[in-house]
């Protein structure tokens, strides 16, 4: 590993964050925070945490001795001066009195000596930072240190490798058992340039921010030389099926499967977002014949519990054409997760005061011979990071493996992470979003009444895919909503399932579709070219079937059910002269949706439209309105709100309807007017 010291930019960054009053040291501080945050290789996501021991000025004006550490919530990568919260330091070193301290009480203790009331929680390895007496402290879970340490003979490895430089602390949980331990190993070895913590990370102190900097990059360096002369062969891989079945096929059976329903009502079952990972790397691991062995031996480092759980599943490799015997054997395999989960909680729960609540059985993590790793998560966010963390979890397992044998913390050690009691005091306080945890995709998505019902359903908290003929208009509407992107042509086979296929493969299934892509098409119904007629049911009729079709086979793996909602018109109840070619295939798309509500309402699948009329969208242009406003004789807004609210109807609105219908869980078969009132188009 290189170092990316700069003396360039660290006088930049000192420059900058001068100019806001912050000091110097601290300025560093942020700088080399960031130079470790940015390299995945050494933390990921909220992992590690730096410090730096200065002074700051009280209320009074007095100066007093700090430490600036990093906060909970901050992330190393993109660290800001408010990210390492000042902390007085002087009544922290006293606690080294104390026998024992608990958790809460800590976190009180740093909350009460913070100099900003309103900063985030000190990290929970604060007093390890200020039990040591070095200015700079860096900690991370650097990968190549973990593979060393991750070993049933890891001490003699490390005490090989830094031969003395480093201090070696054997596995302790975070927070004052630790610090209090590491304060021990450190007055026996006051010389050691940092600490190796066996099964968890690396330390390294320094009087400034580039000595700290620099001695973590040179002894993870030292682990990554050492494992480079490991070439151990690991992994014999297992005979895969010939049709080994695609991401996008497996993936959806794997978000039924994860998604229990208790109550036996499959359309409320509390699901989660799935992100799928492969690479030559992940699938030598999930293709290695024992790997329900070496995945199945705990965390790499132990903050990982947390969002991985401390195995993953491993499913059978799936066959293209046999997806009914995936099926049936990653079920039997949840549910044996399922119920070691149970044990491992009644195992271990005994021993925690107070007694702990226990935690779904669901997996975060699923291996798929053949084809890759599957991550679950409560929101696309969520899922990335452990997949990010699975990831992490393969290439340290390899190492480890090549080097030797892995070996982790023991099932109680990851117990007492996984139900920390911080972690068990956050539970049931989230609220969650109206559509959180579930994925819509919006055609027609990069204007107009798309882009805003796509928008709308993002404030609900859904995952959304915007599906656009036009690539680059929905790029960057996408971009601009927080959504996935997806260049399709819904009048076309071929591309409507490569568009789902790619949906299913970034989120893990669908949930809701709003197929709302459209066009008008005029004429004369006994004169118009039949070629106009055929154009038109292409587009506002067939496209819709393309659509309902895909979706409901992606509903139908998952087995949650699922709502289709269809932008119908004004055309489809109240047939306007010379509107036929429009018209026509609208009250086919109408029958479309009944259609779908009585054949697929037993699956829990819901079929509805919005009638919306006269909204200021591509379809109805500023040109369109000026003329037609004109032919009757009204202004514009007299035109554009003619309707018995006498107010002008937004593509926002129709939004709105939308996702009220999504939300609406005893409503099928139902159109919804969204045109200020137009009596003439009421349902009859
Ligand atoms: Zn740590």
């Amino acid at each position: 590993m290189k170092s990316l010291w700069s003396d360039a930019d660290a006088e930049t960054a000192v420059k900058r964050y001068g100019e806001t009053g912050v000091p110097r040291e601290l300025a560093l501080r942020v700088y080399t925070t960031r130079l470790l945050g940015g390299e995945p290789r050494l933390v990921l996501h909220g992992g590690g945490n730096t410090s730096v021991k200065t002074t700051a000025r009280d209320m009074l004006g007095e100066e007093v001795p700090v430490l600036c550490v990093k906060g909970s919530g901050w992330d190393m990568g993109n660290i800001e001066p408010p990210g390492l919260p000042a902390v007085r330091l002087e009544p922290l070193k006293k606690l080294l009195k104390l026998d024992t301290l608990s958790d809460e009480d800590m976190v009180n203790v740093q909350r009460c000596n913070l100099l900003d009331s309103a900063a985030p929680n000190p990290s929970v390895e604060t007093l390890l930072h200020a039990f040591v007496p070095h200015k700079f402290v860096d900690h991370t879970h650097a990968d190549a240190v973990l593979a060393l340490t991750d070993q049933p003979n890891g001490p003699e490895i490390c005490a090989e490798v830094y031969d003395g430089r480093m201090a070696l602390v054997p596995y302790i949980m975070p927070g004052f058992g630790l610090a209090k331990a590491v304060h021990e190993i450190y007055a026996q070895n006051p010389k050691v340039e940092g600490l190796i913590l066996l099964k968890h990370g690396i330390f390294t102190f320094g009087e400034d921010a580039r000595e700290a900097y620099e001695r973590m990059i040179a002894h993870v360096t030292r682990a990554e030389e050492r494992l480079a002369r490991a070439q151990r062969s690991v992994f014999p891989g297992v005979r895969l099926p010939n049709d080994i079945a695609a991401a996008h096929a497996v993936a959806p059976i794997l978000r039924g499967l994860a998604a229990p329903a208790p109550g036996g009502d499959r359309t409320a079952a509390k699901r989660l977002i799935v992100e799928f990972r492969t690479s030559p790397e992940i699938r030598a691991f999930v293709d290695g014949a024992d790997v329900a062995d070496y995945s199945s031996r705990g965390p790499v480092t132990p903050d990982h519990v947390i969002r991985t759980k401390p195995k993953p599943v491993v499913a059978p490799a799936p066959h293209a054409s046999d997806l009914d015997a995936f099926k049936q054997g990653a079920q039997a395999a949840f549910e044996r997760f399922a119920k070691d989960y149970e044990a491992y909680f009644a195992r271990n729960n005994p021993r925690a005061a107070p007694p702990r609540t226990q935690l779904d059985p669901i997996p975060r993590v699923v291996l798929v011979p053949g084809v890759g790793i599957f991550a679950l998560g409560k929101s696309s966010k969520d899922a990335k990071i452990a997949a990010d963390l699975a990831e992490t979890t393969v290439n340290v397992i390899t190492r480890a493996e090549q080097l030797g044998r892995f070996e982790s913390i023991s099932e109680a050690d990851a117990f007492d992470v996984e139900y920390w009691s911080l972690e068990q005091a956050k539970l049931g306080k989230e609220q969650e979003k109206r559509l959180a945890r579930h994925i819509a995709v919006v055609t027609g998505g990069a204007s107009g009444i798309g882009r805003a019902t796509a928008a709308a359903f993002k404030r609900e908290g859904a995952e959304v895919a915007l599906l656009d003929r036009d690539g680059e208009a929905v790029k960057k509407a996408a971009r601009e909503i927080g959504a996935l992107p997806v260049q399709c042509d819904v009048t076309d086979t071929a591309s409507v399932r490569a568009a789902f296929d790619a949906v299913v493969t970034a989120f893990g299934g669908v949930d809701i579709v709003v197929s709302n892509a459209g066009a008008a098409w005029s004429g004369r119904i006994g004169e118009v070219d039949e070629k106009i007629l055929r154009e038109s049911f292409e587009l506002n009729f067939f496209a819709h079937q393309k659509i309902a079709q895909a979706a409901v086979a992606v509903m139908r793996a998952q087995n949650l059910g699922g709502v289709l909602l269809f932008n119908a018109s004004k055309q489809a109840l109240n047939p306007g002269p010379d509107f036929g070619p429009y018209g026509l295939p609208k009250s086919a798309t109408l029958s479309l949706m009944r259609q779908y509500a009585i054949d697929y309402g037993a699956e829990g699948i819901r079929a509805n439209a919005v009638n919306a009329d006269r909204i200021r969208t591509g379809l109805l242009t500023d040109l369109m309105i000026a003329e037609r406003s004109k032919a009757r004789n009204v202004s514009e807004k007299g035109y554009m709100s003619g309707n018995l609210l006498q107010r002008e109807v937004t593509a926002g609105d129709v939004a709105d309807a939308f996702v009220e219908l999504a939300l609406a869980r005893a409503t099928t078969g139902a159109i919804v007017t969204v045109d200020g009132g137009n009596i003439a188009a009421a349902v009859r």
